[in-house]
């Protein structure tokens, strides 16, 4: 085997000429880094960085330049070639093209690729300890794989049946839009902002053919996402996402649950009152979901607190509806409004008073049996994320994060086939 094929091959990268190599003390110092001299193979010269189109040379002569390279084994790696310009009759006068790297990086595209793969995984920091880089530099990393990645795939293309939802990403009533796949539970689009302007941004983006072949649109309810997309999606059915119709039962048996406890309290029933302050997660969690002791504690509460058990109980009826679907969905849900609006917690009273309000796209859900599941743990995800010390710093960070982790756009470990 010659020698150049041996390296590129354990370099990961492709069109490559290893002219020689040699040693040098790292600027860190101690160590010895190995540099590889490397030119671009003939063909692969005077290329636009861009465009990759064959262009008239701009410099002559070239300045050397390092792209840092995966670890070989304790040795760092670093590729130094000779760079120069060309002139691009699309893009100007730009840095010619190299296989191994992409414009402007200062790392190789196994580098980049593995600082991606990982930070999908792991926290940032994490990711910059283990590959010998800083922080910044791997948020850098990261968001031009993913502008490169998100450039070579049409993530709107096909969109059938899509979520449309916002994400509180910092306290004081900072949002992001998000829309989501139904049918493939991917992150298509997301960006800053709560409001009809931004759900008409996406819409600019999708365009108006695409608009068209929209056939079920879901949303929590809220008019700043309805008035666009009856707008610009006049055919698409409108529906409630379930989750959020089961996230508002649960948020009224919380109210229920810690208006009991202030009243225990202001009584001076304390004993009583961190009782009913520790059922906070067996009254709001699904019932698969309860450990044996929670069990119990649900068995309690049906005894000593009825009104408290009964507010847990048209929670998970109201979940059973949704699970239901269809004509018998249909029924389970009459019969849960009938049984809310006398139920006489003012909680659940008001809650049926919503659901009236929304009958009809909470019908459509039912009847078109929108499968909930892939956007509710895309949901989940995000709300994860951005409770995670990943220390975003703008929205766009976030984004980037969220469209790595939720979009299909992470690439594979170098060397690797996308199914390992
Ligand atoms: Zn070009």
């Amino acid at each position: 085997m010659r020698p150049t094929r041996l390296l590129r091959d354990v370099l990961g990268v492709q069109d490559t000429v290893v002219e020689s190599t040699y040693q040098e003390i790292s600027s860190e110092g101690g160590q010895r880094d190995l540099i590889l001299r490397v030119r671009p193979r003939a063909g692969q010269r005077g290329r636009c960085a861009r465009c990759q189109r064959r262009c008239a040379g701009y410099d002559r002569r070239g300045h050397p330049r390092r792209w840092r390279s995966l670890d070989w084994g304790t040795t760092m790696v670093y590729l130094e070639a000779d760079t120069y310009r060309v002139s691009c009759p699309e893009h100007g006068v730009v840095v010619a093209h190299v296989p191994w790297a992409q414009p402007a990086a200062r790392h190789t595209h196994p580098f980049e690729d593995t600082v991606a793969w990982w930070t999908a995984r792991a926290a940032s920091s994490v990711v910059a300890e283990f590959l010998r880089t800083t922080w910044r530099t791997v948020q850098a990393i990261v968001e031009r794989v993913v502008t490169e990645r998100a450039g070579r795939t049409d993530l709107l293309s096909g969109l059938r049946r899509i979520g449309i939802d916002e994400i509180s990403y910092r306290k004081g009533q900072r949002y992001l839009t998000c829309v989501v796949d139904h049918d493939t539970g991917r992150l298509v689009w997301a960006a800053q902002g709560r409001n009809s302007e931004t759900v008409l941004k996406f819409f600019d983006a999708l365009g108006k053919e695409r608009a068209q072949q929209l056939t079920h649109v879901s949303a929590d309810g809220a008019e700043w996402i309805h008035t666009p997309v009856k707008a610009r999606a006049p055919q698409a059915v409108l529906c409630l996402d379930p989750f959020h119709v089961v996230e508002w039962a649960t948020d009224a048996v919380d109210t229920v649950r810690r208006d009991m406890w202030n009243t225990l309290r202001s009584k001076g029933n304390t004993t009583q009152a961190s009782n009913v302050k520790g059922l906070r997660w067996a009254v709001l969690k699904n019932p698969e979901n309860l450990t044996g002791e929670q069990r119990t504690t649900i068995a309690a509460i049906a005894k000593t607190n009825n009104r408290l058990y009964r507010a847990y109980l048209l929670k998970e009826q109201l979940r059973a509806v949704f699970a239901a679907r269809g004509t018998p969905g249909r029924v389970l849900l009459a019969g849960w409004l009938a049984w809310a609006a006398r139920c006489r917690i003012p909680e659940f009273v008001k809650l049926a008073t919503t659901i009236k309000h929304y009958l009809p796209l909470i019908r459509n859900t039912l009847d078109h049996g929108l499968s909930n599941a892939r956007s509710e743990s895309t949901n989940t995800h995000l709300r994860v994320l951005t409770r995670r010390s990943y220390g975003f710093r703008s929205p766009e960070a976030l984004i980037t994060m969220a469209m790595l982790t939720r979009s299909g756009l992470c690439p594979p470990l170098p060397g690797r086939s996308s199914k390992d």
